[in-house]
């Protein structure tokens, strides 16, 4: 897989740790954040982020308002969201807002992987 830098943004702590170690495991580079003001701080620092997952309910700034902002600064990062069961239509605005797919927690490893590396491919075809 191209080399991609993954930020994962979720408010639940054990869930951004244990992903965490899981994808850094298989040799991803990964910054995490609890909440979308940090996520747009790690971007701001200039974190140089390739794919960003989304936790779409999160306490403060949404995660919807955070994919916003995202692609009106970041047009470049891929964005897959993770929504929880029956938000189908928040799934669908995301879409909208530009997020490049979407998961339903909990969401398999394996399928994750699947679309870090199709988010890749499409990043890379881009740049
Ligand atoms: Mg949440």
């Amino acid at each position: 897989m191209a080399q991609a830098t993954i930020l994962l943004v979720d408010d639940e702590i054990p869930f951004v740790e244990t992903l965490t170690k899981r994808l850094s495991k298989r040799g991803i580079d990964i910054l995490s954040a609890f909440s979308g003001q940090d996520a747009l701080l790690l971007l701001a620092a200039g974190n140089d982020v390739d794919i960003v997952i989304l936790d779409v309910k999160m306490p403060g700034m949404g995660g919807l308002e955070t994919l916003a902002e995202i692609k009106r600064q970041y047009p470049a990062i891929e964005v897959i969201l993770l929504t929880g069961h029956s938000t189908v239509d928040t799934a669908v605005k995301g879409m909208r807002l530009g997020a490049f797919d979407y998961l339903t927690k909990p969401c398999e490893l394996e399928a994750l992987m699947e679309k870090i590396e199709d988010a890749a491919k499409v990043g890379s075809q881009r740049r």
